[in-house]
């Protein structure tokens, strides 16, 4: 596997992080991990072939993860490179995807949905096993953050394992769902003394991932306050036994 970050901030604009977007390719195909409205271009940017993603996982419908799907889709509907295109492009998420897509689409008759390819919505349930793309098998869980927030553990066919978090406050059944993985995407949106529930804060991220021991680990959804923080030194007083990077647009990893 093949992960790519192209938003390692939050909803709150930022000169370096844009908001979030991951890329992943398998050997069954690509995959978007949240939509955010920067995601769209930063694909572009990344010289990733975003005509031919064939999946798209929302984590949840706050709109610095879901904001960037009407305008992609508005993009794929009319760019050069994807009126060849057959191959469908499948939109994964919680219970209500279809219903905002739709409301989204309807407010102004953008035909989102009408492609010069399919468009396949599908609404998953928490820890019913799905094929998110050829040869990976996708869980998505309940996490504390919005109703609908899913946190997604992918194993593709050569059995490498990823989770990603997207949102969420502590829960120790995210530590879990993430047992042993070879990469998990960890939201570590505040440093300390966070301000909301429904995040992480440093010390919480480190307990997670001591309690998870992956192969190594990617902090992202980061806010402002990094900005100041020495992050390899604040992260090394925890112990983690293993890697953990701090996420930044462009930053690349090899899973194998
Ligand atoms: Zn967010
Ligand atoms: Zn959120």
């Amino acid at each position: 596997m093949k992960f790519t970050v192209l938003g390692s901030g939050t909803s709150v604009p930022h000169p370096q992080r844009s908001s979030a977007g991951f890329w992943l390719e398998t050997a069954g195909g690509s995959l978007l991990l949240d939509c955010s409205a920067s995601a769209v271009h930063r694909m572009a940017q990344e010289n990733l072939d975003w005509a031919n993603l064939d999946a798209i996982w929302i984590s949840h419908f706050h709109l610095d993860h879901i904001g960037g799907l009407p305008a992609f889709l508005f993009g794929t509907k009319y760019a050069p490179e994807t009126q060849k295109r057959e191959k469908p492009l499948k939109i994964f998420g919680a219970k209500g995807l279809r219903e905002l897509i739709e409301a989204f689409d309807k407010s102004n008759e953008y035909n989102l949905l009408k492609q010069p390819f399919p468009i396949e919505i599908l609404e998953v349930e928490p820890l019913e096993k799905f094929e998110i793309l050829k040869d990976t098998e996708a869980v998505a869980m309940d996490t504390p953050h919005t109703d609908e927030s899913l946190a997604i553990h992918l194993r593709d066919k050569t059995d490498k394992t990823l989770v990603y978090s997207a949102d969420s406050g502590y829960t120790k059944t995210l530590g879990t769902l993430a047992r042993a993985v070879d990469l998990f995407v960890l939201e570590c949106s505040f440093f300390k003394d966070k301000p909301v529930e429904t995040h992480l804060e440093l010390s919480e991220a480190m307990h997670l991932v001591r309690y998870a021991k992956p192969k190594r680990v990617v902090l992202t959804h980061l806010y402002a306050e990094w900005d100041a923080v020495d992050f390899e030194r604040e992260v090394e007083r925890f112990s983690p036994m293993c890697e953990v990077i701090e996420a930044r647009d462009g930053l690349r990893l090899e899973i194998n």
